[in-house]
């Protein structure tokens, strides 16, 4: 048993700019493991971008196109209890012996290795064992290498010996790519500004993402309702309020304009007069400084503005603070405001 999940594969594993380098160094290693420079190879990204899913997607296509290889997934934590439960009954020989059989190791999140001196050095002896035997080793790391806290020079001089690649997240293209291609392998039909909606709202990670989905698809079939733009703001809203530990672009909103004298609506409304300018401004100063919405998200939410205006406003209000103290003492007083909640 590989212990793999046969969902994970390349077919379903959209390709973008952030992830075409690990995406195809993984394919290569597919296709041919243990015989490409790449070997080790070392995905390395945040949580929810994609590393499980890319490196079960290498280890299901070897299983599918050489049967007669013993590919092996394992996380890093069961590697360790596993170790530790060895060394209880006095059985390391037999750990050993086990992960010496194997003809691809594929192991996860080797952040978790750090400081387990006894179990890097079982990793380090498995790890030349199968290296030297052409045998394919796949990591996957929550940061690159250098970063690794914990865990022995030797080891890590040994992940060098590939290839690094890393995993950012997901570009506007890819998340409607993403998005797109969930809803059709559930069979469900989805509004082409639905897509573009939550494309433009969840820009952390795809594990958040697909949560907006499973969110969506429930409460579409709750209420039977088709799936649109008021059910997708609404599925946002639970999903996001719960993991949003900042101040949200909602509350930024409402802040600014209330401090200003203006309407929500006018933020988002077309209207150039100067005192709303102004506010719209401040809000997307802020909504840069306090929020993970890329520049892209944040015009979209100001009435469908695009980047380059919001980086205009940004430099606006950075100009003012530097030069008008009246202004600059406005912007202390907001910022108090997102400070107590933030904390
Ligand atoms: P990580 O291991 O980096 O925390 P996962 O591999 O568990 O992330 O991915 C989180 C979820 O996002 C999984 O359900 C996975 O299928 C999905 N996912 C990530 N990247 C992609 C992608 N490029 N295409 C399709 N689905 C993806
Ligand atoms: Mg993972």
């Amino acid at each position: 048993n590989s212990q793999l999940n046969p969902s994970y594969v390349f077919e379903n594993y959209i390709e973008g700019d952030c992830n075409r380098l690990a995406r195809s160094a993984g394919y290569a290693v597919a296709n041919k493991p243990g015989t490409t420079s790449f070997n080790p190879l070392m995905v390395y990204g945040g949580v929810g971008l994609g590393k499980t899913h890319l490196v079960q997607a290498i280890g299901n296509h070897i299983k599918s196109h050489a049967p007669e290889k013993f590919v092996l997934y394992v996380s890093s934590e069961k590697f360790v209890n596993q170790f530790v439960e060895s060394v209880k009954t006095n059985s390391m020989q037999d750990f050993a012996n086990f992960y010496l059989l194997v003809d691809i190791l594929i192991i996860d999140d080797v952040q978790f290795l750090s400081g387990k001196e006894k179990t890097q050095e079982m990793f380090f002896h498995i790890f030349n064992h199968l290296h030297q035997s052409g045998k394919q080793i796949i990591m996957t790391s929550d940061c690159p290498p250098r970063d690794l806290k914990g865990l022995e020079e030797r080891l890590l001089s040994r992940f060098k010996w590939g290839l690094t690649a890393d995993l950012q997240s997901p570009d506007f293209e890819t998340r409607m790519a993403i998005i797109q291609k969930k809803m059709q392998s559930d069979g469900i039909d989805i509004p082409e500004n639905v897509i573009e909606y939550l494309a433009y709202s969840v820009d952390t990670n795809v594990r958040e993402l697909e949560g907006v989905l499973i969110s969506l698809i429930a409460q579409s079939s709750l209420n039977r309702k088709e799936i649109d733009l008021e059910l997708a703001k609404n599925a946002l809203k639970h999903i996001i309020e719960d993991v949003e530990t900042e101040v949200n672009l909602d509350f930024i909103q409402k802040t600014v304009a209330e401090y200003f004298n203006v309407t929500l609506d006018s933020l988002k409304a077309k209207t150039r007069k100067k005192e709303i300018v102004t506010a719209r401004q401040v809000a997307m100063y802020f909504a840069k400084e306090y929020t993970s919405h890329s520049l892209k998200s944040i015009g979209y939410h100001f009435g469908g503005r695009d980047h380059s205006t919001v980086i205009h406003s940004v430099q606006t209000v950075s100009d003012l603070i530097d030069t008008d103290k009246k202004f600059k003492a406005s912007i202390q007083e907001l910022q108090k405001k997102f400070k107590s909640k933030n904390s």
